[in-house]
């Protein structure tokens, strides 16, 4: 992975709004139904049948919601969001990148069982000006590889699982997978911020997940 400004030079805040697609309505859920699970979009939620959705699934464009608490459901998902990483293999995936639009991530940059981090409504703070430009790829964007320039330090305040705030503070890979991850949970995608010569690049491998899709 790797990276670009903080305020890349493309307007990536207007960019990300042409590609917003609204929550999903859950009016067609009764409350009691909507209690029961527990979860944002209201909709039924099978962890165990969660699959990674690839690009250009409208998924990955969502802005994901707040997770209101964390149940069984939240961990059951968790668990399962990190079964998909390691079988990947990757160091991240977030709600999006299994249909969901919880604001959830999970991340091991080492890929070291004892690494396995969740972070349940994560808030990034405090960018440092320093930023690396570092090559990254994406779970949903299998054979995308584009130069990232982000933020070298940042810190992140987010839930755990038993439902306790933390903070953390990474300036290496971790910081780097912080940053990618949130983006996912506002819809954002590498192929937003990879510099035009880098998406140029991948033209072709785009149109053929595109096909496939189809
Ligand atoms: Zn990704």
């Amino acid at each position: 992975m790797p990276n670009r400004p903080w305020r890349p030079a493309r307007p990536v805040w207007a960019h990300r709004q042409l590609h917003l697609t609204p929550p999903a309505p859950d009016s067609a859920v009764k409350p009691a139904e909507k209690q029961s699970v527990a979860q944002p979009a209201g909709r039924h939620v099978d962890p165990p049948t969660l699959e990674i959705v690839l690009y250009p699934s409208p998924a990955l464009r969502r802005m994901a919601q707040p997770i209101p608490a964390v149940t069984d459901l939240v961990r059951q998902v968790a668990a399962r969001m990190v079964e998909l990483m390691h079988a990947a293999p990757g160091v991240g995936l977030a709600g999006p990148q299994v249909g969901l639009d919880w604001r959830i991530f999970v991340a091991n940059p080492t890929g070291q069982p004892a690494d396995d981090r969740v972070y349940i409504n994560p808030v990034l703070t405090g960018p440092s000006r320093e930023q690396d430009d570092e090559e990254e790829g994406c779970l949903s964007l299998p054979g995308i590889r584009g130069e990232i320039r982000r933020p070298r330090q940042i810190t992140i305040e987010a839930t755990d699982l038993d439902g306790r705030r933390f903070t953390a503070t990474s300036d290496d890979l971790e910081a780097r997978v912080w940053q990618h991850e949130c983006d996912h949970l506002d819809g954002v995608l590498i192929i937003d911020r990879m510099p035009r010569v880098d998406r140029m690049a991948n033209r072709q491998a785009l149109r053929q997940l595109e096909d496939q899709a189809s």
